[in-house]
C-alpha cells in the first residue's frame, strides 16, 4: 500500500501546476446570518490566503459550522459577500462553487464500494471511465486506502472512512477544502495521526484549507492563522505563537492555553509603570493610554510565573502566597496558590522542576519578568 509519505504523483503535480486549478484567495465580507430572528453571525470578515491552512477555533455554538456552510453554500447569507479569487460566489448554488467539505460523520454512501464512493462526483460531472478510474486510485494511494478500494463503508475503521472521505472531497480538485471537525469522532491516537496526514497532504498539494474545531490543540498543530470566534464574531486572528503570547482579550487568553487573568488598579501609567495587585505594588508592562485608578486585567501564563528558592530571587516581581493544592500532570506540575482569598494564581512547572515538593499550606515566593505578563482592557 502506498502511503502519503511517498512521492508526488502526476495527480498531485497536476493540481499544482495547472493553471484551471490555480488556488484561489477567499475573502467573507460582513457576513451576517440569522435563525427565527437569532443573529448567529454579526458582520464577520475573514480574508484567507491562497495555500493557507486556517482554523476556525471556538466554543460551541459559536457559529463556526455556520461560516462553514455558507461558504460551502448549503446555509444562505442574510448580508455580507463572498469572493473566491475575483468572483463573487454568494450567490451560487452549492454544487457550482468550487468547495468540498469533509464533515464529522463521513457520509459515505453506504450501498457504494470504497472507489464508487471516491468515483461518485466525478461520474455526475460526466468525467470520462478511464479518467475517474485513475482519479480515484491516485485519491486513494494519497490517502492509503489503495489496496481497501472495494470494500464497502460498514467494512472500514472510522479512520479509514474518514480518509475515503477525504480522498472523496480532494478528487473533485476543490479551490478550497472545508473541513468540519473531520476528526471529532476519532480517538486520540488516530486523530493525532490522522492530523499529520492532512497536514502533509495539504502542504504537498498547496490546498486552501479552512478547519473548524473546538480542539485548541489541533488548531495549534495544523493551521497557519486561527481565527478564534466568539458569539458569531471574529475576535482574533493570527498564528498559534501570536495568539498565545499576545491575546487580544481575555476569551481569546483562556481559549488558547491556561491563562492567569488577575484583577489589578493601575498606580503609575507612563514613566515607572505600576499596578496594584491584592495590595502588593509590581511592576507593569507598557500599557496603552490608561489612567491612574484604572480597574484592569494582568494576563500571565502559568509557565511563566516562578515559586522561587531562597537566595535566587532575581525576578522583576515577587510576593508571597500560600500553596492550596497540587496536581502533578505528567510533563508539568500544576501549583494553584492564594495571594489572599480573593486571587488565586496558577502556576505550571516543568522540566526538572516536576521533582519539587509542594504540600497545601506551604509558604512560597512567587515571582515573574514583567516583559512577560500583558495588561487586558477587556
Ligand atoms: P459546534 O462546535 O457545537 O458545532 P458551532 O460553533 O459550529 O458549534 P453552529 O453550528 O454554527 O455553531 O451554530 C451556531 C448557532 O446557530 C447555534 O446556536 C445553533 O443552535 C444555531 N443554528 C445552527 N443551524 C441552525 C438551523 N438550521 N436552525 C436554527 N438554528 C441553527
Amino acid at each position: 500500500m502506498r502511503s502519503v509519505r511517498e512521492d508526488l504523483t502526476r495527480f498531485e503535480r497536476s493540481l499544482i501546476y495547472l493553471p484551471s486549478m490555480s488556488i484561489s484567495f477567499l475573502a467573507l465580507q460582513n457576513l451576517s446570518k440569522s435563525f427565527s430572528k437569532t443573529a448567529v453571525l454579526k458582520n464577520l470578515h475573514l480574508e484567507i490566503n491562497q495555500g493557507e491552512f486556517t482554523t476556525l477555533l471556538g466554543p460551541s455554538g459559536c457559529g463556526k459550522t455556520t461560516t462553514l456552510r455558507l461558504i460551502a453554500g448549503l446555509e444562505a447569507l442574510d448580508e455580507g459577500k463572498i469572493f473566491l479569487g475575483a468572483k463573487e460566489i454568494q450567490n451560487l448554488p452549492a454544487e457550482k462553487r468550487p468547495v468540498n467539505t469533509v464533515f464529522q460523520h463521513y457520509a459515505l454512501f453506504p450501498h457504494l464500494s470504497v472507489k464508487e464512493n471516491v468515483a461518485f462526483g466525478l461520474r455526475l460531472k460526466g468525467i470520462s471511465e478511464n479518467s475517474t478510474e485513475k482519479k480515484v486510485m491516485e485519491m486513494l494511494s494519497l490517502v492509503g486506502m489503495e489496496s481497501l478500494n472495494s470494500r464497502m463503508p460498514s467494512q472500514l475503521s472510522g479512520g479509514q472512512q474518514q480518509r475515503v472521505a477525504l480522498a472523496r472531497a480532494l478528487v473533485m480538485e476543490p479551490q478550497v477544502l472545508l473541513l468540519d471537525e473531520p476528526m471529532a469522532a476519532l480517538d486520540v491516537q488516530l486523530r493525532r495521526q490522522m492530523q499529520n496526514e492532512l497536514k502533509s497532504i495539504q502542504r504537498r498539494l498547496g490546498l486552501t484549507c479552512i478547519l473548524v474545531t473546538h480542539d485548541q490543540e489541533e488548531a495549534m498543530r495544523l493551521s497557519d492563522r486561527i481565527a478564534i470566534m466568539h458569539h458569531g464574531r471574529l475576535l482574533q486572528i493570527g498564528n498559534a505563537r501570536n495568539l498565545y503570547e499576545e491575546p487580544a482579550n481575555r476569551f481569546c487568553a483562556n481559549f488558547m492555553g491556561r491563562a492567569n487573568l488577575l484583577p489589578v488598579k493601575v498606580l503609575e501609567a507612563e514613566t515607572h509603570p505600576s499596578l496594584l495587585l491584592d495590595g502588593h505594588k509590581i511592576r507593569a508592562p507598557k500599557m496603552r493610554a490608561v489612567s491612574e485608578g484604572e480597574l484592569v486585567t494582568l494576563f500571565l501564563r502559568p509557565e511563566h510565573v516562578r515559586i522561587l528558592s531562597p537566595g535566587l530571587r532575581s525576578c522583576d516581581n515577587e510576593i508571597d502566597a500560600s500553596v492550596k493544592q497540587v496536581s502533578f500532570q505528567g510533563e508539568s506540575l500544576r501549583i494553584y496558590v492564594t495571594v489572599n482569598a480573593e486571587v488565586e494564581i496558577e502556576v505550571s512547572l516543568s522540566g526538572s522542576d516536576t521533582i519539587r515538593n509542594f504540600n497545601p499550606g506551604d509558604e512560597v515566593r512567587l515571582g515573574w519578568n514583567v516583559e512577560q505578563s500583558r495588561i487586558l482592557f477587556d
